[in-house]
């Protein structure tokens, strides 16, 4: 049953509504760190590589990961960040469709997967484009010329959710690749990754898996395709045998050759204990409940704070597991908020988002957020100066 909110350490009185960004820290995991640091780290030293199995860690937890967006074992690895996680992936596949030039992407992908597009295809030099179309245009924008469709499912800023199984059937049919983000699918809602048969997706897990700030990413290559394709960044870690120490680069078969160099095993630690929380959950149920969740705070949220405009997709069945809101002083509005012991974030330029995750969020906590939300705008206590002053990370 959910919420399960004894597996977090929450402080007392905080309602966290930026699961989405970060996750809270699951209960267990502090000392997990600890013991892995005095047991295996302080008493073995380099022997833990092999005694404490910290070179397999990227397959094992890959796997753990697999189960949870409907991929095969043995089909997604961890490592890095989903920036360079994304690169690897929209490299190797630009690579796939070697006649074609263009990347499609949307204005609601997150600006660092568009930023990698840019990088990749400068350092190409091929005259590769990126075309960027707005969300509902993309299924019209895939072409003949369309070499790689990169598209985050959920939309970071609103939430609007794309359909994982038809885009990629409209990218297959014109000969595209299709590469799915998942940042803010997984472990938000049900993914059927092998079922589309998309070629990539890529992920990260300090978002809705709460593996800790730093978490490494995930990457999935579809089973048939792992043997064959370039993986752009020729790590050690990658190669066939990385301990013949060879001068030439030989991948490694299968998904190790997404690997790159030394994996973060604290922070990999850190997720593997985070994602033992899964075993019980089931994600239908999940779903449930962030329908159920984001539903109520949308219609109180409506009801009480008129200044508000909801910029996420009333339809359900197109949103991911956030509530997004514009208001012209969205950041200020928001550093009240969380004055009061609600915690969202602000997108620029004027997004209020508020993410739901049932695992520790239950009505109570949204009708209760609802009040200091209404408490915040009908007293305007949003105009006050100290609410203004923009921090770095907002
Ligand atoms: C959160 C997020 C990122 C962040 O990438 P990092 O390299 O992990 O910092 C990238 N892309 C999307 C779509 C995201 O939601």
């Amino acid at each position: 049953m959910l919420p399960i909110k004894d597996k977090f350490h929450l402080p007392e009185g905080l309602i966290y509504l930026d699961g989405n960004s970060l996750g809270p820290l699951p209960v267990g995991v502090d000392q997990v760190i600890a013991a892995m640091a005095r047991d295996q780290w302080g008493a073995n030293l380099i022997k833990g590589w092999n005694v404490d199995g910290w070179m397999d860690q990227p397959t094992r937890v890959g796997n753990q990961i697999a189960c949870l967006i409907g991929a095969p074992s043995g089909s997604v690895t961890m490592g890095d960040t989903l920036s360079v996680k994304v690169y690897q992936a929209l490299s190797a596949g630009v690579r796939m469709r070697p006649d074609r030039k263009f990347i499609l992407s949307d204005s609601g992908n997150f600006p660092s997967d568009l930023y990698m597009a840019q990088g990749l295809i400068q350092q190409l030099g091929q005259g590769h484009e990126l075309r960027i179309v707005a969300p509902e245009d993309v299924s019209d924008a895939i072409d003949d010329d369309v070499a790689v469709v990169m598209i985050t499912q959920v939309d970071y800023r609103t939430g609007r959710m794309h359909d994982l199984v038809t885009l990629t059937a409209k990218a297959h049919a014109a000969g595209a690749v299709m590469l799915w983000d998942l940042a803010h699918s997984a472990g938000a809602i049900p993914v059927a990754l092998e079922e589309t048969g998309c070629e990539f997706a890529v992920g990260c897990t300090y978002k809705y898996l709460n593996g800790g700030p730093g978490a490494p990413a995930f990457i999935y290559v579809r089973s048939d395709l792992a043997d064959q394709i370039d993986p752009a960044l020729a790590g050690w870690l990658g190669h066939e045998a990385p301990f013949a120490f060879e001068p030439t680069y030989r991948p490694a078969p299968g998904i190790s050759r997404m690997r790159v160099g030394t994996p973060p095993v604290i922070q990999m630690t850190a997720l593997e204990e985070a994602l033992k929380i899964w075993d019980d959950v089931d994600m239908q149920d999940l779903r449930a409940a962030s329908v159920a969740l984001c539903e109520l705070f949308i219609n109180e949220v409506e009801a009480r704070c008129p200044d508000l405009t909801l910029v996420s997709p009333r339809d359900a069945a197109m949103r991911g597991s956030q509530v997004s809101f514009a208001f012209e002083q969205g950041y200020a509005a928001m550093q009240a908020l969380i004055a009061h012991n609600v915690i969202g974030d602000f997108r620029a330029p004027n997004v209020m988002r508020f993410g739901f995750t049932p695992l520790y969020i239950g009505a109570d906590d949204v009708l209760r957020a609802v009040d200091v939300l209404e408490m915040v705008m009908s007293k305007k206590l949003w105009a006050d100066p100290k609410y203004q002053t923009r921090a770095k990370v907002t």
